[in-house]
C-alpha cells in the first residue's frame, strides 16, 4: 500500500475561471470564505481513491428524472446531454455525473426550501449516471423554474441544474451549475457573475441544439464539461 508522502494531489490549473472563495455581492460567500490563509494538506491515500462504479450499479432508469414516479412530472421535457473531456478533448470514460434541481415551478424536494410554489409529486429532481467510452452523458428531466432567494431585495436564481462530476478519486469531484440561455435573470444573479471573466461564464450555459429535439417529445441542450485547458468549465471551489 503506498504511504502518503508519496501521493501526488491534484490541483486545478486554470484557477482563474473559477470563483473566487469571498465575492462580496453573493451574501453566502462573505459568511464561507476563509478568514485566515490556506494551510495546504497533504492527499491522504483516501483521497486520491474513489468509489468504483460498475455499470450495474448506477441504473439506467436513475438518469430519467421524468419516470421515477407514478406520473410524469410536471414542466417543459427536455433532454440534457454532452460530453466530459480533458484539455486536450479526450474523453473522460466511466466517470460518474450527478445532477440535482427545483421543479417547473422553482421547487425543490426539501425541508428546507419555503418557496411558496407547488412541489410535484412526481419530481424529486435529482439523477445520476456514468459516462460512456466517448464521454458522453445523457439525463431527461424537466426544465427546472427560476427561484426567489435571500442574497438580495428581490433576488432570483436563473433557471440552474447543479453538476456534480467525481473523477477518479474523492477529491476530484467537481460541482458546478448549468444555466439556459437567454435567461433573463442571469444579469442580476450573483452566483453565475461570481464567475470572473465573460467567456468563463458563456461556458456555464447550455446550447439549445435543434437537430437533437426529438419530435412530439422534447427539446433538446447540450452541456459539454472540460476539466483543464483555456476552456476549462468554472466550477466552485
Ligand atoms: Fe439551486
Amino acid at each position: 500500500m503506498a504511504e502518503t508522502r508519496d501521493i501526488i494531489g491534484y490541483r486545478r490549473d486554470h484557477l482563474e475561471v473559477d470563483p473566487p472563495y469571498l465575492v462580496p455581492n453573493y451574501k453566502s460567500s462573505r459568511f464561507r470564505a476563509p478568514q485566515q490563509p490556506l494551510v495546504s494538506l497533504k492527499h491522504t491515500l483516501s483521497e486520491v481513491t474513489g468509489p468504483v462504479f460498475g455499470h450495474r450499479s448506477v441504473a439506467k432508469h436513475e438518469a430519467d428524472l421524468t419516470t421515477q414516479h407514478a406520473a410524469p412530472p410536471i414542466g417543459q421535457r427536455i433532454t440534457l446531454s454532452g460530453r466530459v473531456v480533458d484539455g486536450d478533448g479526450r474523453p473522460v470514460r466511466n466517470t460518474l455525473i450527478e445532477v440535482w434541481q427545483a421543479n417547473s415551478a422553482g421547487r425543490y424536494t426539501h425541508k428546507w426550501d419555503r418557496y411558496e410554489a407547488p412541489l410535484d409529486p412526481n419530481f424529486g429532481g435529482v439523477g445520476r449516471c456514468l459516462t460512456d467510452d466517448e464521454g458522453r452523458y445523457e439525463f431527461v428531466t424537466i426544465k427546472p423554474g427560476p427561484y426567489p432567494f435571500g442574497n438580495h431585495h428581490n433576488a432570483w436564481r436563473p433557471a440552474h441544474i447543479h453538476f456534480s462530476v467525481l473523477g477518479p478519486a474523492f477529491v476530484t469531484r467537481m460541482v458546478t451549475q448549468m444555466f439556459f440561455p437567454g435567461d433573463p435573470l442571469l444579469v442580476q444573479d450573483p452566483v453565475f457573475n461570481s464567475v470572473p471573466g465573460e467567456r468563463a461564464r458563456s461556458r456555464l450555459i447550455c446550447r439549445f441544439d435543434l437537430d437533437a429535439t426529438i419530435p412530439d417529445w422534447a427539446n433538446a441542450y447540450i452541456f459539454d464539461i472540460v476539466l483543464r485547458g483555456r476552456d476549462t468549465t468554472p466550477t466552485e471551489r
